[in-house]
């Protein structure tokens, strides 16, 4: 049977993620009717995946298109998540636990680091001994399965319509308008509709002509059953990490692997993040693993999002390939939602987020 909502509806988000959730929120909020299609459940892809780290791995490595999001986005997380478990209850756990940056192998610590840091208002410290450590002290966490459950909370209580095992398989337009988009239970009409889909996002768009280097990269992680209190900061060396939860259990992430759209685990993967947790932390090799996952994140150059409207297309946006660090630029994500859909001035230079193909060089 077709969802019947949409008759109701001003906007349709496609993919119940991070993005598609609070840009779903803000948009409702902003005075929109809104419905949400999800092709499986809500809020259980590479959003729940995730290690829920607010900030990039290795902030030097990525140009400021990158980081212009973050920094707008790491300023609002704690009203963010705060707002959220006052108005339903659900703790995201956002923790300003900061991150502890260790040298390592392939990842050395620039000597310029902390002049760095200090261009982008970032106060960091340099540790003394050998190997060397960046202590990152604004760095929070939120537990991102939480905090999805929060935001489909929310959505809920704006009367926000989520429409689980709905597939989008297509789009109809007439001139250029959209009307609207083809699912698994049929035809529903829209006159505006954003493609959040994660890694699906690039297959979907091929959909309108329209073709963008949005790959699925998966990453696999394991939950360890650390003791309370053991760990209290985040800690990284070499692209992985551990991320200590509130009630003691520790997160080890992550691989990034080309595999399609397999989300398996692999024994390698376990026995490579097993490793990395117990030298840098060996009171880890005794206990025991909860449990090991894989996400798919939208993988994208550098991690810049495409957020815009589809060339050819009036009515139809994307906001999606924010690969490694969608959960942290979620909040700018959809306040530039806002701004497309309400037609009011953006929060920042919106350029370097285009839908252009080949990207301009950021
Ligand atoms: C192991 C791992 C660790 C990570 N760690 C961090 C981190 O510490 N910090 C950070 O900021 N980011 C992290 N990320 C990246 C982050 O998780 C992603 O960038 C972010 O989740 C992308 O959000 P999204 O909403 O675009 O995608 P998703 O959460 O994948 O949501 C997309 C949704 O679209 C739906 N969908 C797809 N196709 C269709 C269709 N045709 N019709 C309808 N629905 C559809 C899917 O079912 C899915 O629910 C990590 C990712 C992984 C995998």
């Amino acid at each position: 049977m077709p969802a019947k909502a949409s008759a109701q509806t001003d906007v349709l988000l496609i993919g119940g993620g991070a993005i598609g959730l609070l840009g779903a929120i803000k948009l409702a909020e902003a005075g929109l009717r809104v419905t949400v299609l999800d092709q499986g459940h809500i809020g259980q892809e590479a959003s729940w995946a995730g290690g829920g780290i607010l900030s990039p791995l290795y902030p030097w490595h990525y140009p400021p298109a990158l980081l212009r999001l973050v920094l707008y986005s790491m300023q609002r997380y704690f009203s963010l998540t705060a707002t959220l478990l006052e108005q339903t209850g659900i703790d995201p756990e956002w923790i300003p636990s900061g991150l502890l940056i260790m040298e390592g192998e392939q990842e050395k610590i620039p000597n310029d680091v902390l002049a760095w840091g200090r261009t982008w208002g970032l106060d960091w410290r340099l540790g003394l001994q050998e190997p060397q450590t960046l202590w990152c002290p604004e760095v929070a966490q939120v537990r991102n399965p939480r905090l999805l459950a929060a935001m489909a909370a929310r959505c809920r209580q704006l009367g926000i319509v989520l429409h689980e095992n709905t597939a989008v398989t297509g789009f109809r337009k007439q001139g250029e308008q959209l009307q609207g988009v083809e699912t698994s239970t049929g035809f529903i009409p829209a006159e505006h509709a954003i493609v959040t889909a994660g890694a699906w996002s690039g297959k979907l768009l091929d959909e309108t002509g329209t073709h963008l280097d949005i790959i699925p990269v998966r990453g696999q992680m394991l939950l360890l059953q650390g003791k309370l209190g053991a760990i209290n900061t985040m800690l990284m060396r070499d692209n992985h990490y551990l991320v200590p939860r509130r009630d003691g259990l520790i997160l080890a992430g992550s691989t990034s692997e080309l595999a399609g759209f397999d989300k398996s685990t692999t024994d390698e993967a376990r026995n490579e993040l097993l490793d990395f947790a117990t030298q840098v932390y060996p009171d880890l090799e005794r206990v025991p693993i909860l449990k090991q996952w894989s996400g798919l994140r939208p993988g994208s150059q550098d991690s810049i999002p495409y957020i815009g409207p589809v060339p050819g297309w009036e009515g139809l946006f994307v906001a999606a390939g924010h690969f490694r660090y969608g959960l942290t630029n979620a909040p700018a994500t959809a306040d530039i939602l806002v701004s497309f859909l309400m037609k009011t001035p953006p929060p920042l230079d919106i350029n370097p987020y285009a839908i252009l193909t080949p990207r301009p060089a950021q």
